[in-house]
């Protein structure tokens, strides 16, 4: 986690969190960068090294940010957990669709990016099994019959694909997708990758483990 902090006021009894959190690149609700997250309660702090939670709101979204900080040399709370924690595409997720994903993330606060750059990410994904040839309808069907995908996840996928069209084709009666949609779609995306690539490596590392501790 890159430094999150804050300094100390004075307060009643003690000292609190100071007015803004600095050190957030994107607020992990609407993924705005730079956040101004402004304090709406802290717990008083009584002297260096101890530890305590304080909230704070986003300018933009309104969505709240909770961090547990630790009170170090020099006045400054330094966050030690931040919930929710950004979000970032796991690593065991193959390239492009990992880059593909992590877009998406960071696009939340623009629907329309957001929903195309998680179409993309399943159609890298989709790629990465071998699924080349046609239209990625085609191919999601395609998965379906080879039973990579469930039926379930093949219908959320026509979503995903048909959410990332509208903004694309500029569709004439619909061109924009609603952050809800958006957020579906990235959820969706994220939700193929672990599905895909995460629980498969870690299955894999378990065996492998497993394994090495027969051995
Ligand atoms: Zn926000």
């Amino acid at each position: 986690m890159a430094e999150i902090y804050t300094s100390l006021i004075s307060s009643q009894g003690g000292h609190a969190a100071a007015g803004k959190l600095l050190g957030v690149g994107r607020c992990p609700h609407c993924s705005v960068a730079s956040p101004n997250l402004n304090r709406l309660w802290s717990d008083t702090f009584k002297a260096i090294g101890t530890q305590g939670w304080a909230t704070y709101r986003c300018n933009s979204c309104n969505a709240v940010v909770c961090g547990e900080f630790i009170w170090e040399q020099g006045g400054l709370l330094k966050a030690i957990s931040i919930w929710p924690d950004a979000k970032a595409a796991h690593e065991d997720v193959p390239q492009p669709a990992r880059t593909f994903l992590q877009q998406a993330f960071e696009t939340l606060h623009a629907p329309d990016a957001a929903a195309v750059m998680a179409g993309s990410a399943v159609d890298a994904m989709l790629k990465h099994h071998g699924y080349t040839e046609g239209s990625l309808y085609k191919r999601i069907d395609q998965a379906l019959e080879d039973n990579l995908l469930t039926k379930g996840m093949a219908d959320w996928a026509h979503e995903v694909r048909l959410g990332s069209n509208r903004p694309r084709h500029a569709d004439a009666d619909k061109p924009h997708v609603s952050s809800d949609e958006a957020k579906q779609s990235v959820e969706f995306a994220e939700a193929l990758g672990n599905f895909l690539f995460v629980l498969t490596a870690k299955i894999d590392r378990g065996i492998a483990a497993a394994k090495a501790a027969e051995a």
